[in-house]
Formats: structure tokens, sequence, C-alpha cells
């Protein structure tokens, strides 16, 4: 099979691989849509250390194409959404209500990182059976494939925040992740959302997922900008959904006393974080900063699938590139260069033998 890899720090390119075989508690997927990740683009320049080979991608939908002895819910030809963290449910992180910690710290997240990605024509889910949900027969794949870590992760961060029913929050930075915290942010109550975002294109897409009010960090003074728009009081919720320094510290400081600092970005470069001393009230303003890695697990994914069939939400207008497989590299430099407005690069796989259910299901799916 074809696989998209990271030969090295820096490089990355097409290989040939066999195709695995699952254990008993694991299915084989076969890719039909993936979504390109800027945290791919974080492990290519080395933020997780040397890797050779190594099959990139964390972001799928795909038909099963074979389930092991031991995987009970799953079965050929079932069209699936896997999570981008697929936890070991019994760790005792797990049961201590933090899966995506299981096995160590970010132990939950594999694809990509300690095994071969989902840029590939088939790749491989560790305890199906948890880690992955059947695709409703309404939800098209092009959206389904957004559960896996966009809805799933940015909600996160707002729910994280446990945001006050008609509260105000701030998201810092409306990339993916922090669009769809925006639209978490609405869907969890809040009252009043601002979104700090200098790119154009970004801010209307910030608007459109729920944002009320736009601040531009090109205008300087972020936080006083922030402070007037809640008459002086600060957020109760800061998200700080980019994984840079300059903005946390704004998140902690526009974040009023008692309020809470949601920090979802990946922080991919440095070896310290530093914390305004007075923004954070000198360390007594009782504000608290919690951190988070996308939720895995089945019942996780099928919440979000519910949230798609029920259309409470519509992550479509984050696809702002759809590509074949053959040019997944040329989405990859994209996604590295943050050019020609790219939010979320779609890759289409090409039916390698396709199912009668499947094309029937897109089909549906078309004409609806
Ligand atoms: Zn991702």
């Amino acid at each position: 099979m074809r696989a998209f890899v990271m030969k090295e720090i820096g490089t990355v390119g097409f290989m040939e691989k066999p195709v695995p075989k699952p254990g008993p508690n694991e299915a084989l997927v076969r890719t039909t849509q993936a979504l390109i990740c800027t945290s791919d683009v974080h492990t290519v320049d080395g933020a997780i250390g040397p890797r050779t080979d190594l099959t990139l991608g964390h972001e799928a939908v795909g038909i099963v194409a074979e389930a092991g002895s031991e995987v009970k819910r799953f079965k050929p030809g079932d069209r699936v959404v896997v999570g981008a963290i697929t936890p070991d449910w019994g760790d005792p992180a797990s049961q201590a209500g933090h899966p995506s910690q299981s096995s160590g710290a970010l132990g939950g997240w594999k694809f990509a990182n300690v095994k071969d990605g989902v840029f590939a024509e088939f790749f491989l889910v560790n305890e199906a059976d948890a880690n992955m949900a059947i695709i409703p027969a309404s939800v098209p794949d092009d959206k389904a494939v957004y559960c896996a870590d966009m809805l799933s992760t940015g909600f996160a961060a707002a729910e994280h925040g446990t945001i006050p029913l008609g509260g105000t929050v701030a998201v810092f930075a409306e990339g993916p992740v922090g669009l769809m915290a925006t639209q978490g942010a609405r869907l969890c109550g809040a009252g009043f959302v601002i979104g700090v975002e200098s790119v154009p294109q970004r801010q209307q897409l910030a608007r459109h997922f729920g944002a009320d009010f736009i601040v531009d960090p090109s205008d300087g003074d972020v936080v006083g900008h922030i402070l007037r728009a809640t008459e002086g009081e600060g957020v109760d919720v800061a998200i700080e959904a980019l994984g840079n320094e300059t903005t946390l510290a704004q998140a902690i400081a526009a974040a009023k006393p008692g309020g809470t600092i949601s920090s979802v970005g990946y922080y991919g470069k440095g070896d310290t974080i530093g914390i305004p001393r007075v923004g954070w009230g000198v360390g007594m303003a009782e504000k608290t900063i919690v951190t988070t890695l996308c939720p895995g697990g089945r019942l996780r994914l099928e919440r979000l699938l519910r949230l798609l069939e029920h259309r409470r939400v519509d992550p479509s207008a984050l696809t702002t590139h759809v590509m074949p497989f053959d040019r997944i590299d040329d989405a990859f430099e994209m996604m590295r260069t943050k050019s020609g407005g790219i939010i979320k690069p779609l890759v289409q796989f090409a039916p390698v033998a396709i199912e009668r259910g499947e094309v029937e299901t897109k089909e549906r799916a078309r004409t609806r």
C-alpha cells in the first residue's frame, strides 16, 4: 500500500508499505478521507523528536477492511470515524478519567507518534471496539472526519473551561481548533464570545462559527480591547488555541479573577513558557489554567456524530482545499507555510475496491 511518511526530521515523502495485519483487538481500516493537521507539521519539524519512515496523519474516516478475532462491535464494510487519540482503556490513567494520558503523558496519542498514522491506504486501530464509531447514514464522510480531532479538541477547550451559562469567552487564534472552540463555546452556552485573530478570512470564519466580536491583535493591546469589551471585567474563560507564549500570557491577563484559562494549543517550541506576574494576579487571583489533549473514545465520537446528525454543527466551512491522496505532499507544504488561505485540506483516497454499501452511502450523502 502507499503511505505518506516522515522520512526523518524535516523530510516527508511517499513510500510503499505492506498492508498491516490486525491483532485480536485491532481493526484494519481502509482510508477514504483524511485531514492534515498542523500537529503533523510540528511532528515533521521535530517537535516530538526523531522518527524514521513514520506514516503521518491522525484524522481519518474509512471502511473496516478486517476486524480482529476479539473485536465485537465492528465488521468489514462498516463506515467508521476513528479518534485521533486512541487510548489504552485498561490503563490506570484511563480509569482515573484521563484516557488521553494513558500509558504516560500524551500516551493516548498513538497515530503518527508511536505507530503509523492514517495517511496510507490502510491503517490499524488499537482497541477498535473503544476507539472508533460507526458513522450515521445521514452524515457524509467529509463532515464525520472532523470528529476525529477538530470537533473533539475544539469543543473540549470550551468544555474544560466550564463556561458558565451566559458567560464571557475569548478565543485566542481562530485556526481550525480555535474556530471549533468558538463553536464549542456557543454550544456550551456562552453569552458573549470574542475571537482574537488578525487574518480577515479567519475573522470571518470566527463570526460564522459564533464569535460576536473580533479583536485584531495587529491593532495592539489585545488585553485592553478585551477588558473594554467586557466592561473592564475580563472574561470568564480565555481559550488559548495556538500554543504560543505571547497569546497564553494575554489569555491569562484577559481572564477575570476566578476565571479559567483553557489551553488547547500545541507548544511546539522553546524550553519554558512564561506566565505574566501581574496578569496572573501575582499568583493569587484564583485563576485556573487547564490543559487538554483531544479526548478519545467511542462514546465521545458518537456524541460528536450526534451533533452532526441533528445539525447542531456543520464544520464544512473549515474545508478550504480538497485534494487527492496523490497530492498530499502539496497540501502538506501549504499547511506548513499556511499559504493559499488554507484552513483544513481534505485528502480523498481513491477507492481501492469499493464495497457496494459504501457507494450507496456516498450517493445518499450526495443527494441530500
Ligand atoms: Zn489533528
